[in-house]
């Protein structure tokens, strides 16, 4: 599948915040954002004008498609899929969005970031109620047990998780650290996702 290769950190500026693509580095003092808050490229400074609406909701549409790493195609099943629930359509897009494996994978703290979950999930690391599963995009519910599998668990990465992450792990979540287990207790919550995102103005571009 095709994936973005080049710089993350010109993703944040194009959207003019922090997406925390790069993990721990992202909170140093050289994050791009926080040293130059315009678009990148040569006439960057000049693309700082006053956005039309429909600007305003691609980008925050834009934000939250990079921000998961997901692509165009998909991130629009994820709409429609949203829109099929019962409840906010905006909620149920970030709440199924985070409940993806690679952003649990990242969530507990076992990946810097997002990409780097994603690598893990698709080299075969984990397992999910026991059975393998390579699969970034698979979505989770309250119950699953995600676990390492016996052969990555001997990996050096694994075994110094088990001292634990020293991360806050959202609180729809459970870690057990020493035995690299972790369970989904329940439903996140749209307050339980840290993005500054504004959702509705998704559901209101797809709307148009
Ligand atoms: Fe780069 Fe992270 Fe800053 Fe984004 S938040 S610009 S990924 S360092």
């Amino acid at each position: 599948m095709a994936r973005y290769t080049g710089s993350v950190c010109r993703l944040c500026r194009r959207e003019g915040t922090k997406l925390f693509l790069k993990g721990d580095k992202c909170y140093g003092t050289k994050c791009p954002v926080a040293l130059r808050p315009t678009p990148p490229g040569e006439h960057g400074h000049a693309r700082v004008r006053k956005q039309s609406e429909y600007g305003v909701q691609l980008r925050e549409k834009q934000k939250a498609k990079r921000a998961y790493g997901v692509l165009e195609n998909q991130f629009h099943r994820y709409f429609e899929k949203a829109e099929s629930q019962r409840g906010i359509t905006g909620d149920n897009l970030l709440i199924t969005l985070e409940r993806r494996l690679d952003n649990v994978v990242y969530r507990l703290g076992y990946a810097e970031n997002r990409a780097q979950a994603r690598q893990m999930v698709t080299h075969g690391h984990f397992e999910v109620n026991g059975i393998p599963s390579d699969i970034p995009s698979m979505i989770l519910k309250p119950g699953d047990l995600i676990g390492i599998r016996e052969k990555s668990a001997e990996s050096d990465h694994f075994k110094s998780l088990r001292e634990g992450t020293g991360k806050v792990v959202p609180k729809w979540l459970t870690i057990d650290a020493p035995n690299l287990k972790a369970t989904v207790d329940a439903m996140p919550k749209r307050e339980d996702i840290d993005l500054t995102i504004q959702e509705n103005l998704i559901v209101e571009l797809y709307s148009r």
